[in-house]
């Protein structure tokens, strides 16, 4: 019997609906396999609500409290009512950077029954993973505001890149792309016009490279790189780029891919020290918070890579099969890929596809 011990941190706004819907697909799988893989989920209230009440987004011992897990799934932070930079900074970085989930990683594929944008891309042109630096660069916060309120206000905001930093980045993604069957890497930078922090990013993958021969990688500028995912979608396959280059290019990807509420998202923690957090890449989504027709579909890809993380492959490729048995009917599409079904229906016929295909999984 295998039984992992999953921190739920559902957050805010669609956060609080996705997760849910995530943690019933997986008691769905787990009620499939006779007692051999178990999850003890354990809750977190944190995000807006515990802010109002208690003036911080999560509380100081709140990384303890998450040191002990296998792994954490999480919704979203993000309230209308505080600003932005409090609900990221106050929960989602504190975790990613207490926790040293360097790597975040994200797969975009067109699932079956989407309707992607790109006219002239069929779905086997487009099956990247966007590898992004999840603790420094841009979003390092270093900077600050000098003379705050007068006419000669001065803000700075300094992207920090250390070559430690960088080489494990580089290293993860070189690795990830030979585990590909393509085994090819692109390393998006901007070394022509920001002339210090990546130039070395440039001569540290370079060096890198040096480790993997047999992975052919080549470089592109980030400008570029959003004209070729939409042109030369095939021509991609493993990309790395920094915390806020990779933020950009991730939604874009989502897009490309036919909406923000299918994809996923992992940080992780490739040396296991601490669990790895995994995520919808979107936010709060205001517009359509409850309502319940939030797509679901994210959370439960992001949920298979969780599967994935903890080792359970059988487990991981049966809840995507099923995500994709029910992604291929468009009755069963939200909203946002221009349905009418709700979270709640998704949720639930995602989990009957799971008891549908129900076959013993491998005792270990
Ligand atoms: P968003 O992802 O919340 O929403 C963008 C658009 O996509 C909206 O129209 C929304 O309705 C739609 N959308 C997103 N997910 C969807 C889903 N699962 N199903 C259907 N439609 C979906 O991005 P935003 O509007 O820029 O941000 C809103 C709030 O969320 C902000 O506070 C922001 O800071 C926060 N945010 C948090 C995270 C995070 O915690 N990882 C990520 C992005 C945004
Ligand atoms: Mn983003």
């Amino acid at each position: 019997m295998r039984r992992y011990r999953i921190a739920l941190v559902p957050g805010d706004g669609i956060g609080k609906e996705v997760i849910p819907a995530g943690r019933q697909v997986l008691e769905a799988l787990a009620a499939t396999t006779s007692g051999a893989l178990e999850f003890a989920f354990e809750s977190y209230p944190w995000g807006g609500d515990y802010y109002r009440a208690h003036g911080v987004m999560m509380p100081a011992d709140g990384l303890e409290a998450l040191k002990d897990k296998d792994a954490i799934l999480f919704g979203s932070a993000g309230d209308p009512e505080i600003p932005d930079h409090i609900t990221l900074w106050g929960l989602r970085l504190k975790i990613c950077q207490g926790l040293d989930q360097y790597a975040n990683v994200r797969p975009t594929r067109i699932l079956p029954g989407i309707d992607a944008p790109l006219k002239r891309c069929r779905p086997e042109d487009l099956d990247w993973v966007i590898v992004r630096e999840n603790t420094e660069g841009e979003y390092s916060g270093a900077g600050g505001r000098v003379h705050k309120g007068f006419p000669m206000e001065v803000a700075a905001e300094v992207s920090v890149m250390t070559r430690a930093g960088v080489e494990r980045i580089q290293r993860y993604a070189f690795q990830l792309a030979a585990s590909r069957p393509r085994k090819m890497l692109t390393v998006v930078t901007k070394s022509n016009a920001q002339r210090h922090a990546m130039v070395m990013w440039d001569e540290i993958a370079a060096e890198v490279a040096r480790d993997f021969p047999g992975v052919k990688w080549d470089k592109e500028m980030v400008d570029a790189m959003t004209a070729r995912m939409v042109n030369r979608p095939a021509s991609l396959d493993t990309i790395v780029a920094t915390n806020l280059h990779a933020d950009i290019l991730t939604d874009l990807a989502a897009a490309l891919a036919g909406s923000l509420g299918i994809a996923p998202t992992a940080n992780i923690n490739p040396e296991r020290v601490h669990p790895s957090m995994f995520e919808p890449i979107h936010g709060s989504a205001f517009d359509i918070m409850g309502k319940g027709t939030a797509n679901p579909v994210a959370t439960f890809w992001t949920a298979a890579m969780m599967l994935e993380h903890l080792g359970e492959n059988e487990a991981a490729r049966r809840l995507m099969k099923a995500v994709e048995t029910v992604t291929a009917n468009p009755k069963l599409h939200t909203r946002d890929l221009g349905g009418t079904a709700t979270t709640a229906d998704v949720t639930d016929a995602v989990c009957s596809a799971i008891s549908a295909a129900r076959t013993p999984l491998a005792t270990a």
